[in-house]
């Protein structure tokens, strides 16, 4: 069956940041900026991915404002015809930054915190001083008429300041919160034992996210991403492989996801040779763990088949060493218990990180 188009590109514009977050997503071996795709060759990108269908492009990275040509970038997917969402740690920005964004065409921009407070963010982010550069450019980009999500990805360190961090949001203007557990691959999942929530922690979040949705209703909108390692099921992680996104890294690899260069042996494309359109539907990668006909038993006939797409499958790879198997996120898959002994592990683990370098 031929797939949909998909619905959005994310656009990993580089791997530079000046954070050093120990749950960061990008690959712990980073693209140097030599390696970086030219504004040209993004500029083309963009074009290919409106043709394919795409309606939105998340400008990502990295640091995606570490690119001197970021504003450029932003007219040329602006200009493609594709609704532009920055995602930014912003230490970076300042007004005429921020100015020049607007002006090219910016429509949206994801803020992280890494935590509610400066001792605490600095500290998980890995960067002195960044925590009050954030709350400046979160005024900035409110003064720039563009509409602001704060971004807070949670973790055993940070969840007891879960409300301080939602009265953080609304304080900053903020008409969206994500508060996402943090998934474990690549940093992440060698910062596992120090980042684990327990089941209490969870629970409790849990319901502080659901109190605080009913009392801000119509003023903050919550989103809640909650951690695998205390599920039953697993999530339709991206909406199925190949199915609603494809992802460029600051190389110009053509992904299903940002993680999918963690699994070895994938002939990933990339721009330099071939367009998204060839990629999204010719190229056996993106076949590979597309629909169900791949799946092992007992995702096989399972009824929440075409609902989680049997999971996420950079993290059966993490968890199994095969990047085929039902994600152990699953109760039915035979790897579940690996998860609750990490739990286990974690709950009398020390506390220190390796940052991301
Ligand atoms: S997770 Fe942290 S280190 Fe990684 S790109 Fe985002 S801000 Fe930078
Ligand atoms: S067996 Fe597979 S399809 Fe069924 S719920 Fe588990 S992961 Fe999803």
């Amino acid at each position: 069956m031929t797939p949909e188009p998909p619905l959005a590109l994310l656009a990993e514009l580089t791997h530079r940041c000046p954070l050093r977050c120990p749950y960061c997503s990008n690959p712990t071996a980073l693209t140097g900026s030599s390696d970086e795709l030219d504004t040209a060759t993004w500029s083309r990108v963009f074009a290919e991915a409106a043709a394919l269908g795409c309606l939105q492009v998340h400008l990502s990275g990295g640091e995606p404002t570490a690119r001197r040509d970021i504003a450029d970038l932003v007219r040329a997917a602006s200009s493609a015809g594709l609704y532009t969402n920055l995602i930014t740690a912003g230490v970076l920005l300042d007004a005429p930054k921020l100015a020049a964004l607007a002006a090219a065409g910016l429509d949206h921009v994801q803020l992280s915190v890494q935590d509610a407070e400066a001792v605490g963010g600095d500290r998980i982010g890995g960067f002195a001083g960044g925590h009050a550069k954030k709350l400046v450019a979160a005024r900035l980009i409110r003064e720039a008429g563009l509409p602001l999500t704060l971004n807070a990805v949670v973790h055993r360190q940070n969840l007891g300041n879960l409300p301080a961090i939602i009265e953080l949001a609304l304080a900053l203007g903020a008409g969206r919160l994500e508060v996402a557990h943090v998934q474990y691959y690549g940093w992440a999942l060698a910062n596992r034992a120090a980042l684990l929530p327990t089941r209490a922690q969870l629970e409790a979040a849990t319901a502080i996210v659901e109190a605080a949705r009913a009392a801000h209703r119509g003023r903050l909108v919550i989103d809640y991403v909650v951690p695998d390692y205390h599920a039953q099921r697993p999530k339709a992680c991206m909406g199925g492989w190949g199915r609603r996104f494809l992802a460029v890294s600051p190389a110009g690899r053509i992904l299903p996801c940002h993680a999918a260069e963690t699994i070895p042996g994938m002939a990933y494309p990339t721009v330099r040779e071939t367009s998204l359109r060839e990629a999204w539907y010719g190229s056996p990668a993106f076949a590979r763990f597309r629909g169900t006909g791949w799946m092992p038993a007992p995702c096989q006939g399972c009824e929440r088949a075409e609902q989680d797409w049997g999971g996420c499958r950079c993290q059966a790879f993490a968890l199994t060493g095969d990047a085929g198997a039902t994600d152990p996120a699953c109760a039915l898959s035979p790897h579940h218990t690996l998860l609750a002994e990490a739990v286990a592990d974690a709950a009398v683990a020390e506390a220190g990180f390796t940052y991301r370098q």
